[in-house]
């Protein structure tokens, strides 16, 4: 009879929308552009901005302000217990150059509010709650720059690298206080975490097409991004032989729509993609002497992910062979595929069938924090719909309701996990 009050109790609580809502549209002035778009690359003006306004919103709130030595940037909520472990819950403020208002936003915004109403709502956990704000999630500096350096695997290369000089970043990171020296020691200890929950916008249409406005994530796609260099020889484009030249764009052009054919062939759920093809000499009438293309591959599953890569490269191996070209290549980022937890996809599946709301497991095709926090602590996320599938753009839209609902979920998600019931 206790249980069951508690839980309708549990039930009763909700985000207070407009409250969250007032946030979003504060958020969202800042860096925007006033017709919707929003840039605020991490660590800029804009975003300092914004991270001085979330601390406020926290300290106003009556919780804990927190920053580390990556700058990342939290709310905290404590438990009675000062050795309980902690959840965080969290996303980004930053965004791309040009980009959205939800992208990110809408992820910290429904964790400061969930953190407000547990606060308001006098309910003690056995956990502390962090809402957390990444620092770079989107690369202005670095990819995941935060959540890397949460787990500890940032190398000394990630921020002493000579030959890319990461000097900005040293300076930026000086900007905000935190010292580039200690951001490879800022690892969090797994034993002091209790998982990491995250609310994020879809970023495609698997949502939108099946009118289920949640979507639970069961893993993040690894990427593997490549440099592949095909060598051949410069030469008169109009009186060198047909038959004997060394066209470095005509091997880099077979291979693109080789590899293409036969990932989509072999790969159904893997992603094969040439953004970039820089050539040289780059003018008309020379044939080219190199051809670089800048690859990715994308996978659920790291092993099939490896298998891809290596596929691909015999085809571009194949290519310049037959083309009488050498061949070079270098891994630029390698981003591991994850797996959510299961407790966590459990847990947001039954409050969702508790709710009545629809929901479909999604895998996310986009990086996010959570492949990294993967490696030391359970992991879950929850999307919600995007407009037409539109992300890292000013015409990123997500519906009010969907908005709330979403946070209301991560909230109910959050009490249930973290009270057992
Ligand atoms: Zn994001």
């Amino acid at each position: 009879m206790v249980l069951m009050q508690h839980n309708t109790m549990i039930r009763q609580i909700a985000v207070n929308g407009e409250r969250m809502r007032a946030d979003f549209e504060a958020l969202a002035a800042v860096g925007g552009d006033g017709s919707g778009g929003v840039t605020r690359l991490a660590l800029t003006p804009d975003d300092i901005h914004a991270r001085a306004w979330y601390a406020d919103r926290a300290e106003e709130a009556g919780l804990r302000v927190h920053d580390d030595d990556a700058a990342n940037l939290s709310a905290i909520l404590d438990a009675a217990d000062p050795n309980a472990r902690t959840l965080v819950i969290g996303s980004h403020l930053d965004t791309v150059p040009d980009g959205g208002r939800f992208d990110g936003a809408v992820g910290v915004l429904a964790a400061l509010e969930c953190l407000r109403t547990i606060h308001e709502s006098g309910i003690e956990l056995p956990v502390k709650l962090e809402a957390m704000n990444f620092t770079d999630d989107e690369g202005h500096y670095a990819s995941l720059f935060g959540a890397r350096a949460f787990v500890g695997v940032l190398t000394s290369e990630d921020i002493f690298d000579t030959r890319r000089d990461n000097a900005q970043l040293r300076a930026a990171l000086r900007s905000v206080g935190s010292d580039a020296q200690r951001v490879l020691g800022t690892r969090r200890d797994p034993e002091s975490l209790a998982g990491y929950l995250e609310l994020h916008i879809e970023h495609g249409t698997r949502l939108e097409k099946s009118h289920r406005p949640i979507g639970i994530v069961t893993g993040i796609v690894g990427r593997k991004t490549h440099k592949i260099t095909f060598l051949g020889q410069a030469g008169h484009s109009g009186t060198t032989d047909m038959y004997k030249r060394r066209d470095a764009l005509r091997g880099a052009a077979l291979f693109i729509v080789r590899a293409h054919e036969s990932m989509r062939a072999r790969y159904g759920d893997g992603i094969f993609s040439c953004g970039d093809v820089d050539v040289k000499p780059g003018k008309f009438n020379i044939i080219p002497s190199e051809a670089c293309c800048t690859v990715e591959f994308r996978h659920v599953q790291e092993d099939l992910m490896v298998e891809m890569e290596r596929e691909a490269l015999q085809i571009a191996r194949e290519c310049a062979a037959a083309n009488a070209l050498d061949i070079r290549h270098e891994l630029i980022t390698h981003m591991p595929a994850a797996s959510m937890s299961a407790g966590f996809v459990s847990a947001i599946e039954s409050v969702c069938e508790d709710f009545g709301i629809p929901s479909m497991p999604l895998i996310s095709y986009a990086g996010h924090a959570g492949q990294f926090t993967a490696q030391i602590t359970p992991t879950g996320m929850i999307f919600i719909p995007s407009v037409d599938g539109i992300g890292h753009s000013p015409r990123e839209f997500t519906e009010w309701e969907d908005i709330e609902r979403g946070a209301n979920v991560l909230l109910q998600t959050i009490l249930r996990w973290a009270l057992g019931a």
